[in-house]
């Protein structure tokens, strides 16, 4: 034996020693290199000097095979993926996948949409040459088990192409900006599946098509990689937290699977379908070192198919299971998250018949290498959790890296042994799915052509066709049983029970209008249209006690649209066609030249009025008639405009104008194209983004400024007639809405483009320094602002601010510490319709709530009133006669008390007799708030999701109209602009907007 034979005899002795301990079923490969293929030295040298601890990585990515012709990661980068100091843009991660692509026949770069910015969103495809010569046939057989009724539910058809078909696995990165660590372990990832010859990763190139985008969150990451770049070149400085991710929203982009509103969720939502994907999988970072939440823990989603519960057991305990035994700490699969709301980007894959996955692992946010120094809990050993993290280690990129490529490659590996099972369960589901009528229904849900909001219900529609469900549009009329309703048990409620006798018997059938769309539930994604217009219910009573996210969110209530859920069968036999172009007929009907058209609060009356900015628009005060037709007030007369521009507008909105037969006379006040601030705090300017993009959507304009910016405009009321103040979230209180962060210490933190960060504004805005609030000179111009004539519209933390520096006298603001209103629907009632705040809604409406704040109110100008608690006071005391009856005193006659002032809980309180004396605090009755919608009763508060103790909350305001000098603060509870979910309440904004100079219309004052 030669001397090269003998250290390879010696190697492969060694390897067979250090693989002793994993002990494989028959035919499983072991991990770990292929002797026979050389090593890349220079690079795996480098990975094993950035990997901290050696049992940090893993026998599957301990080396880099070496390539003859195709470039490693370090052609692009430098150095290794997850270097120190290495955190590339996205562009450069696109540039090396495509050198991928040029070198190796394996690896294939598709194009998948822009962002809001335009930037390119790509997906890489890696696989066996073979397989990708043959994407296009393999997409077919794929596309025959996604939609069996290709195939006529024939079992037997289906077996012969899961015999056959190669399965796509979707792999995400960073969509969450600073969690930074994907995209490079990802380019080394599509190296390794490219290249390496070893059995294992041989197996899984030859037997599944690998799908990566690299970059989800494209326009965030080249943010991070701007402040990671600033903070190398300030290494001595604090640097900005990255307060922009995307153009409008930052963490909540991993909430939008459910409305489908931005840009990279509708672009993997269709790479997800068009490729029909068994699996997607997304990358995180948060907890160390590998969370793998496939399981998590309860409550799960009550819509996903029990087969997906089974597969996310399977697949997250051997994950799990693979690298407890290569020996890396902290892999667990249990834990906090619950599996409850669809909103997650890999729920996509729940909710089309995939298997949804997510990683945590562990991050420095850039590529530091930091010493880390984990929570008590964090590092405890569990039950789920056998192996745990270390208290205190160093931590470096390429440890997350090491971590993020193991999990996959194991995933990878364990998905194609068993791919024949996993595609005969991705038949299964959507066999089931199409099966939903008949095996647990409903059988369709019904939106009715008789829509009062036909501009909302199509947005809705929208969504569901983003969501790539099938629409259908009955071709007569219809009529369903609908279901019969249960008896209530006699008991307690006895009285009510008596009550109902009199009441008309319910309705046991329904007719539904020709026109009207059917969803039907006999289709392969009939789950998502289920789980997004089913009504949600957490229990109080439910073990787990920290909900994760929203727990309801019921489309047709928070769109105000009817939707009607049928179990009746019928509808699926009556003639009905697919609709593929949703639009709503709009136009000009009739001849004159006074035009009305009603107003159900739909946001499209909002666009029109921006749309034709010179047209006399006007509103209505009151209810008058013409032609026999009888108009709400609200609706919104039109004088003098020029038809033709109207017609064009109107068609393109949906909207209908009709020609009155004469001028009307009824009361009326115009309605203007208010000149909007949207005021932004640099604290947080994620939920402000939900705002932006409504208006944005809606084509409606608006300047855009900071606190800081307004603390430095002389006179605001002269830009601006409305200031929209959104919610901050988190971290909004009034002391950080006013101080900002410190500023006596650190230095200055920029958001500003620079050459060396050329993407930190984009369209948003800039400042040289983040850290100082609006200032007491801000509030001061905010509250001139007011009192001149300007409306501020506030919301949940930003009205407890405004309540704070006494701009709402006569509204206290509270929380309750025993109330759980978690991202819920609740209901609230109108209380005065006359406001124009509310004009075009109804007696309720649904709301989405998030703990209040609760709202009181009083007459009293800053004296507390206590909001009400459990019940009232009013027992009588001790003494004679019957509880009815007055009491009396011996000796003399018995004297009537006057009667206490009642009052409801969203009431102003009566002022009485012995108040008013002399006393300079009493709020004139003209100048009190003024309640538009209210609270439900606690019994009737919830509509979807967990309501907790909701008597706290139950009848208090949720929407106040509060003057102040000549102008208005507008006060909501609620939030009525969330995540493109809440297209019913945007008309309480928009309606405030136009009228902002005539929101006192309809006032009805007490008299003291
Ligand atoms: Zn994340």
């Amino acid at each position: 034996m030669n001397p090269p034979q003998v250290s390879k005899f010696l190697l492969t002795i060694i390897l067979c020693v250090f693989f002793a301990p994993f002990l494989l079923a028959d035919g499983e490969s072991a991990a770990g290199r292929d002797p026979k293929q050389p090593v890349d030295e220079a690079y795996t040298a480098k990975m094993k000097k950035y990997t901290t601890e050696p049992f940090f990585t893993s026998p599957l990515v301990n080396y880099l095979p070496a390539s003859k012709n195709v470039p490693t990661p370090e052609a692009l980068l430098g150095d290794v993926a997850g270097a120190p100091g290495i955190l590339p843009y996205a562009g450069d991660v696109y540039k090396y996948m495509r050198m991928l692509e040029k070198a190796s026949p394996r690896v294939k770069v598709f194009s998948i949409g822009t962002t809001e910015e335009g930037r390119e969103m790509i997906a890489v495809a890696v696989s066996s040459e073979e397989n990708l010569k043959r994407l296009e046939d393999n997409r077919a057989k794929l596309a025959k088990l996604a939609d069996p009724r290709t195939l006529q539910l024939n079992d037997a058809e289906a077996d012969k192409i899961v015999a056959q078909a190669v399965p796509v696995y979707y792999i995400t990165g960073t969509i969450h900006s600073p969690e930074t660590g994907a995209p490079t372990a990802l380019m080394e990832l599509a190296y390794r599946l490219a290249v390496d010859e070893s059995p294992y990763v041989k197996e899984i190139r030859d037997g599944i098509v690998t799908l990566i985008t690299p970059v989800v969150e494209v326009d965030g990451r080249d943010r991070m990689v701007d402040i990671y770049k600033w903070h190398l070149a300030h290494p001595k400085d604090f640097y900005p937290p990255l307060v922009y991710w995307g153009k409008y929203v930052a963490h909540d982009n991993n909430r939008d699977a459910m409305g489908v509103t931005l840009k990279l969720t509708e672009n993997v939502m269709n790479t997800y379908v068009q490729w029909n994907a068994q699996v997607l999988h997304d990358l995180h970072e948060s907890v160390p070192y590998l969370y793998d939440n496939t399981i998590g823990d309860g409550p799960y989603n009550a819509w996903i198919d029990p087969i997906l519960a089974d597969e996310w057991q399977m697949i997250g305990a051997r994950n799990v299971a693979d690298m407890t035994k290569f020996g890396m700490p902290g892999v667990f699969a249990h834990g906090n998250f619950d599996t409850w709301s669809p909103g997650y980007l890999m729920f996509i894959a729940a909710l089309h018949n995939g298997i949804s996955r997510l990683y945590e692992t562990f991050g420095n946010g850039g590529s530091d290498t930091l010493e880390r120094t984990l929570e008590p809990e964090e590092y405890a050993r569990t039950w789920y959790k056998q192996n745990p993290p270390l208290p205190k280690v160093m931590w470096s990129q390429r440890d997350n890296n090491n971590y993020e490529e193991t999990g996959l490659l194991v995933s990878l590996h364990y998905f194609n042994e068993n791919k024949r099972m996993f595609l005969k369960n991705f038949y299964a589901k959507a066999k089931r799915s199409i099966e939903k009528p008949k095996t647990e229904g409903p059988a369709a849900y019904v939106l009715t052509a008789d829509e009062k909001r036909p501009t909302v219900q199509l947005e809705l529609l929208r969504v569901l066709q983003k969501q790539h469900v099938e629409i259908s549009r009955l071709t007569s009329v219809v009529t369903v049983a609908l279901p019969a309703k249960k008896e209530k048990k006699p008991g307690k409620a006895d009285e009510k029970n008596e009550q109902k006798k009199d009441e008309k018997p319910e309705p046991t059938t329904k007719a539904f209008p020709a026109g009207s769309y059917v969803i039907r539930m006999d289709q392969p994604y009939s789950r998502v249209a289920d789980a997004l217009l089913d009504h949600q219910y957490w229990s109080p009573e439910d073990p787990q006690k920290t909900p994760y996210d929203d727990t309801g969110w019921t489309f047709g209530e928070l769109y105000g649209v009817q939707v009607a859920r049928v179990t009746d069968g019928k509808i699926l036999a009556a003639p009905m066609e697919r609709v593929t172009e949703l639009r709503v007929p709009g136009g000009v009907k009739g001849e004159g030249t006074v035009f009305a058209i009603e107003n159900h609060a739909e946001p499209a009356l909002a666009s029109l009025r921006y749309r034709l900015k010179d047209a006399d628009m006007q509103a209505v005060e009151e209810t008058f008639e013409s032609s026999g037709k009888k108009f709400a007030p609200g609706t919104i007369l039109l004088k003098g405009a020029d038809r033709a521009q109207l017609d064009a507008a109107t068609r393109e909105l949906g909207l209908q104008p009709v020609a009155l037969g004469s001028a009307q006379n009824a009361k009326a006040h115009p309605l203007r194209a208010a000149r909007i601030l949207l005021l932004h705090t640099w604290l947080s300017t994620q939920t402000e983004g939900w705002w932006r993009l409504a208006l944005d959507k809606l084509q409606i304009p608006y300047d855009y400024a900071s606190t800081q910016t307004i603390a430095k405009t002389p006179d605001l009321r002269e830009k601006y007639d409305v200031i929209l103040f959104p919610p901050v979230g988190s971290g909004g209180s009034l002391n950080n809405i006013v101080n900002g962060l410190p500023t006596s210490w650190g230095n200055p933190l920029p958001w500003q483009n620079t050459p060396g960060t050329p993407n930190l504004v984009g369209k948003n805005d800039a400042t040289d320094d983040l850290r100082p609030g609006l200032g007491w000179d801000g509030v001061a111009k905010l509250q001139k602002f007011v009192s001149d004539g300007g409306v501020l519209l506030t919301v949940m933390d930003t009205a407890q601010f405004a309540s704070g520096v006494g701009l709402t006298s006569g509204v206290v603001t509270s929380i309750s510490e025993k109330m759980k209103i978690v991202g819920s629907v609740v209901g609230t009632r109108l209380i005065d319709g006359a406001s124009p705040i509310a004009y075009g809604y109804g007696e309720k409406v649904a709301a989405y709530c998030d703990n209040g704040p609760i709202f009181s109110l009083n007459s009293i100008a800053a004296s507390r009133r206590r909001r009400r608690l459990g019940p009232e006071k009013g027992a009588r005391p001790t003494g004679r006669g019957t509880k009815d009856d007055p009491d009396f005193a011996v000796g003399r006659l018995g004297t009537e008390a006057p009667e206490e002032p009642e009052n409801e809980a969203w009431e102003n309180p009566a002022v009485t007799d012995e108040q008013r004396y002399n006393n300079p605090r009493v709020i004139p009755p003209a100048l009190r708030a003024r309640v538009v919608l209210r609270y439900a009763d606690a019994k009737d508060l919830l509509i979807s999701g967990l309501v907790e103790n909701g008597g706290d909350i139950a009848q208090h305001p949720a929407v106040v109209d509060a003057t102040f000098g000549k102008g208005h603060v507008v006060m909501f509870s609620i939030n009525p602009v969330w995540r493109g979910e809440t297209q019913g309440t945007y008309s309480l904004v928009l309606n405030t907007v136009m009228n902002y100079d005539s929101l006192n219309a309809g006032r009805k004052d007490d008299e003291k």
